[in-house]
């Protein structure tokens, strides 16, 4: 065989984060990883499982089968389901989402995404007021004033500052770093904070109101303001005036905002006073996303359903509605009776009533090799990984999308393919008109 084989592999993309770097070198032996470059540990550890040979591991009631008999016992439970739910396809690609809207479609299931546990609030902040926005190449062109409000991307995007937001170096800021300005605004100093050239420390729960008065300052420079909390009037003077008088600023905000109390109305606001400040200055925001292709959910999502997450289609049009249609809750509430999780390692992110509710009805997990479910599925079957066995395209956070390559062999079926083999052994089996359903 062509283990021995050594190869090297360029300008390979990572989608351990949602910076999907696409300068990846990587060095393979036969079909085993031995090398991976540049250095980033989030990259080593999403790299090291390959280092090794995969096990199928197919599963059935714990028990090892067969993918045949694995997809046998999937289409059973999902014929016999009134609701289903599908969820997660953030570690997913282009490919596979399609394909899990359209098993979704077919059997009136609730699909759902990483989103309505991280970003959720986000995406519908924009959608109440719009977002000023740019990609990540216009940023590392042009932005003299990067923000990194409620995130720690040193820890979360190891090679954020390196490639896109504070290092490189352009025909606008031809001294990189120097010719930037960074800010950190969080409730504690973390490691962001200690590479960054300023720390505001914004009172725990008060980002909206840090917001507001930003706002009021940038309408008016002379407007009366109070302080908050340690935050003095000067400094939030100070911080509203360096936000009106540089070139081009951006916002990176992260969970901090989104996953505060009413983090909707929190990030809506921030998104306000962006749009206010481009009346004086040119500024962005954008969300750090966290999972690899958590934005080519939303994508695959809205332009499958029209809507990025928690929809419904259980009555043959999709429903859209944070909340109700979002898996935690639907968990919570008891509201759903089998679950197919595309990628479990997000079950992590649900509350401990949503991960018991999850123990008690059948769970169908399609998941890369190295991942183990922390709820015991009914039937597990293992898939092959977008960009290192198989082809695809991986959104960057900012939307851009990147092409997945298939860098070595594996007898593993992709997540769309067994979709694919479900939809067709279901279909015909629906247990009862789509229209019932909720
Ligand atoms: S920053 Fe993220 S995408 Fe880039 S190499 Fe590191 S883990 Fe991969």
């Amino acid at each position: 065989m062509n283990a021995a084989v050594q190869r090297t592999e360029t300008d390979v993309a990572c989608t351990a984060c949602g910076c999907v770097c696409d300068d990846l070198t990587l060095q393979f032996e036969g079909d085993l990883i031995t090398q991976v470059g540049p250095d980033c540990p989030l990259a080593a550890a999403w790299f090291e499982p390959f280092r090794r040979p995969m096990t199928a591991g197919h599963k059935v009631q714990g028990q090892p089968a067969e993918l045949e008999e694995a997809i046998a016992q999937a289409a059973e439970i999902l014929a016999q389901s009134h609701a289903p739910l599908i969820y997660g396809l953030s570690r997913s690609s282009s490919p596979g989402q399609r394909a899990a809207v359209a098993l979704a479609e077919q059997i009136g299931a609730t699909i759902d995404t990483t989103a309505s546990v991280c970003h959720g609030p986000s995406i519908m902040a924009i959608q109440m007021v719009g977002e000023s926005t740019s990609t990540l190449g216009e940023i590392r062109e042009r932005a003299d004033l990067v923000l990194f409000w409620g995130a720690n991307p040193v820890v979360s995007h190891p090679r954020h500052f390196e490639r896109y937001s504070v290092d490189p170096v352009s025909e606008l800021l031809p001294r990189g770093r120097a010719d930037r300005h960074v800010i950190v605004l969080n409730d504690h100093a973390n490691e962001t904070a200690l590479a960054a050239h300023q720390f505001v420390l914004v009172p725990e729960g008060q980002d909206y109101e840090l917001i507001t008065r930003l706002r009021a300052l940038t309408h008016n420079p002379q407007a009366e303001v109070h302080p908050l909390g340690e935050l003095t009037v000067d400094a939030i003077r100070k911080l509203a005036g360096q936000l009106a008088s540089c070139r081009y600023g951006v916002v990176f905000f992260g969970l901090g905002l989104a996953q505060s109390r009413l983090g909707h109305l929190v990030v809506a606001e921030l998104l306000r006073l962006v749009a206010d400040l481009n009346a004086r200055t040119r500024f962005v925001a954008r969300r750090l996303r966290i999972p690899g292709d958590v934005a080519g959910a939303d994508s695959i999502l809205c332009w499958q359903t029209g809507f990025p997450f928690a929809v419904n289609l259980g009555r043959r049009h999709p429903r859209y509605n944070p909340g109700e249609f979002s898996a935690e809750g639907l968990l919570e509430r008891g509201e759903v009776d089998c679950c197919l999780m595309i990628g479990s390692e997000s079950l992590n992110d649900f509350s401990p009533q949503a991960r018991q509710q999850l123990a008690t009805i059948p769970l169908i997990s399609l998941d890369y090799p190295h991942v183990r479910s922390i709820v015991p599925a009914q039937v597990r079957i293992t898939t092959a990984v977008y960009g290192v066995h198989r082809s695809g395209t991986a959104y960057r956070m900012d939307e851009v999308p990147l092409p997945l390559r298939a860098l070595c062999h594996s007898s593993l079926p992709s997540d769309e393919t067994v979709l694919q083999t479900l939809q067709h052994r279901l279909a015909g089996t629906v247990p009862q008109p789509p229209i019932l359903r909720r």
